[in-house]
């Protein structure tokens, strides 16, 4: 039985993890479940689960959460060192990291600290803080699994292979709902139809991200940490049809892909069930569905936040850090139709130019960058035609 803490339960991964648990009752135990603001959600999961205790990091709706479990034995704490503080219990085996962004760097560095295993789907903590987050993780012997579709398949085509005989890795891009379209297109785009993701389902955020193909850039620097990897090591490929997750390059030039039906329940199995594979009954993938599957490069030119991203990469330092922070104020923005899609780019590229360099940044540094790029970002958003009017 592996008891488990899942971080962000409300999100779109926190949910389908809890349907990957209640699944299996016989592998896996909830013992604490966190949200930030959505406390109806959190106690229907209390409710059902029954962990130990779950956290509300918006300390605002703690008296709701309180009181409506107040009969149940379901402990209830709020604010994010409570956050820091539960998932070193040692009545928790692994940690699901699937807060969104920045956010949920303090959490799963605490989880690392205790030696607990790291089930990781929020790849903004090895965006922003990838070399001290693995140092840490490795000094401690812990394992981090990833639960992001293109990780979980390096790491499923990894097992029983000699990671120094990994060539290259080549992650796999969608090409999100913007698919083949121009600036002439894009610049009058709006969120509600960048919001509609051809084939995944996802927060709101990623599900932007996908369609600036951001995500793709923000998952090599992810990949690079996770991996050991150079940045000469990884390349995207364009797969529209989303069936081959990615792809290791051997040495002799052997190539394995992890495929399957895009559906985030795999990989999160994978990473919670890890180094077990289990049955389950999701659809199969049958080929018949899918004659063709194709291939082709990443227009970089229009989409330039994956250029912005790998300078950020090759940069180092705290320049991702930057690149985070920037466009999550960005993709909020744009959200609330504040800024347009075109615009996120310049504003992020302009950030990046703004806040100090920092070559070997501490935790402190990340966090002063991190607030540093945000007000940067969030003086340029005000500064858009889209929020002035
Ligand atoms: P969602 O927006 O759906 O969910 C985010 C979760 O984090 C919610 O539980 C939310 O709580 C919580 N949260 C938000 N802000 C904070 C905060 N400041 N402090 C603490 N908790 C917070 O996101 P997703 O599930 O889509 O994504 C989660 C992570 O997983 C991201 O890093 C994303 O990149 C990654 N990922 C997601 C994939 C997907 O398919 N969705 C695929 C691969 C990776 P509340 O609901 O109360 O606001
Ligand atoms: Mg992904």
């Amino acid at each position: 039985m592996k008891r488990l803490a899942i971080l962000g339960s409300t999100g779109s991964i926190g949910t389908q993890a809890l349907e990957v648990v209640a699944a299996h009752p016989e592998l896996f135990e909830v013992e604490i479940l966190s949200a930030h603001s959505n406390a109806e959600l959190l106690i229907e999961q209390a409710l059902q689960f029954k962990p130990n205790a779950v956290v509300v990091t918006d300390e605002q709706k703690y008296i709701q959460v309180k009181e409506a479990l107040s009969s149940s034995p379901v402990k209830v704490f709020a604010g994010s060192k409570s956050l820091e503080e539960v998932v070193q219990w040692d009545g928790v085996d692994m940690v699901l990291g699937a807060i969104l962004g920045f956010a949920g760097l303090s959490s799963v560095l605490a989880a690392i600290d205790a030696g607990k295993h790291i089930a990781l789907a929020n790849k903004e903590t090895l965006v922003v803080a990838g070399e001290l987050v693995m140092e840490r993780a490795n000094k401690k012997g812990v394992r981090i699994i990833p639960v992001d579709s293109e990780h979980s398949a390096i790491f499923q085509c990894l097992v029983g292979e000699d990671i120094n005989n990994i060539e290259k890795v080549i992650l796999t891009a969608s090409g999100g709902p913007f698919l083949g379209r121009k600036t002439n297109y894009l610049v009058n785009v709006k969120a509600s139809h960048a919001l509609q993701h051809p084939n995944w389902t996802m927060g709101a955020k990623i599900s932007i991200d996908s369609a600036t193909l951001m995500n793709k850039g923000l998952e090599l620097i992810e990949a690079k940490w996770l991996f050991g990897l150079r940045n000469d090591q990884m390349d995207v490929v364009v797969h529209p049809q989303s069936i081959a997750h990615s792809f290791v390059q051997f040495i002799d030039g052997s190539m394995k892909a992890q495929m399957g039906l895009p559906d985030m329940k795999l990989p999160i199995q994978y990473a919670l069930a890890w180094p077990l594979r289990i049955n389950n009954n999701f659809k199969r993938l049958d080929f018949k569905d899918f004659p063709k599957l194709s291939f082709e490069q990443p227009d970089y030119k229009t989409f330039r936040n994956l250029v912005l991203a790998k300078e950020a990469m090759d940069k180092a330092g705290n320049a991702p850090c930057v690149l985070n922070a920037a466009n999550e104020v960005v993709v909020h923005a744009f959200l609330q139709n504040k800024v347009g899609f075109l615009e996120m780019s310049e504003m992020i590229e302009k950030t990046m130019a703004s806040v100090a360099f920092v070559e070997h940044p501490t935790l402190e540094d990340y966090q002063h960058s991190d607030a540093e790029a945000r007000n940067y970002a969030s003086e340029f958003v005000k500064k858009s035609q889209l929020s002035i009017y």
